[in-house]
């Protein structure tokens, strides 16, 4: 596992023995756990080389989100990554990422600005941004990603859509704890009594999922109960929404087709989850 700081370094690799390779790339902010390891084993199963890159990007967090209290331990990830033997680490530094007198961005309008880009201003364009430099440096044929960050997958194909680039996003499962939580590096703010509580978003969405095989169809219905049980466990609600998982377009009246997408407030923590609506 070759561990690369430098991205004129990384570059050499991208555009030099990787060519020819099925190059599969695992973009994430570290402290890892079993989510970011299942895309690193799915990439691992499919392609010849793996990159994987930790970076917390500055520019995907607000004014007043948790940049610097965001959890990092590069050692204990490079030890959690070890036996999938992957081929590569780029971990960058800011300066090298936004050197003095950056100035580009990469806006994917509509799909951005709706769910979490609302509550997020600018967040998906940071998002953009950096997966776009990452792709232009490691030059992959794939891009593994987590359905945990559903709208993140939508804008970013949008992006690569738009901007006729050929590298292809994988989308993997969410990873659960035993009891269901959706694994984020996030959960690590929550003490034990938030943690508890936050099981409230899975129970909730279970509750949408039963909701439907029962027969209900209307959103209203399914927000009303799913609001309950959220805020019974002390959780606020950003939001609750039902949308188709191409478009993300909202839907009243639900389909199979129907995606469950939330974000809440645990205490100071936002969490984030979705399922589909057929189970
Ligand atoms: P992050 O480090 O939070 O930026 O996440 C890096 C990648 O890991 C993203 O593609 C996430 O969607 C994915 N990911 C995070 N949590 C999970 C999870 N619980 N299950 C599957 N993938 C995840």
């Amino acid at each position: 596992m070759k561990i690369v700081n430098s991205l004129s370094e990384m570059q050499k690799l991208s555009w030099g023995s990787f060519v020819g390779k099925k190059v599969g790339f695992v973009p994430t902010m570290g402290f890892l756990h079993e989510g970011h390891l299942s895309l690193i084993a799915a990439a691992k199963q499919s392609c010849d080389i793996v990159i994987v890159s930790i970076y917390v990007n500055p520019a995907q967090f607000g004014p007043n989100e948790d940049l610097e209290r965001y959890p990092r331990d590069a050692i204990r990830d490079f030890d959690l990554m070890k036996p999938y033997e992957v081929d590569c680490v780029f971990f960058p530094s800011d300066a090298q990422m936004y050197p003095e007198g950056y100035k580009t961005w990469i806006e994917v309008k509509d799909v951005s600005r709706i769910l979490c880009g609302a509550s997020r201003p600018g967040h998906f364009t940071g998002v953009a941004t950096i997966v776009m430099k990452l792709i232009n440096i490691v030059k992959p044929d794939f891009v593994f990603m987590g359905e945990k960050d559903f709208q993140q997958i939508a804008v970013l194909r949008t992006m690569l859509k738009d901007l006729n680039h050929p590298a292809e996003i994988v989308s993997c499962p969410i990873i659960r704890e035993k009891d269901g939580l959706a694994m984020s590096s996030r959960n690590a703010y929550l003490n034990e009594d938030e943690r508890q509580r936050a099981l409230s978003l899975f129970l909730s969405l279970q509750k949408a999922q039963a909701l439907y095989r029962k027969g209900i169809r209307d959103s209203e219905t399914m927000r009303r109960e799913m609001s309950s049980i959220i805020c019974a466990a002390g959780g606020k609600i950003d939001y609750i929404e039902f949308v188709h998982p191409d478009t993300l377009q909202s839907m009243q009246i639900l389909d199979v087709k129907a995606w469950i997408i939330i974000a809440v407030y645990m205490g100071k923590t936002r969490l984030i989850d979705n399922a589909a609506i057929l189970a």
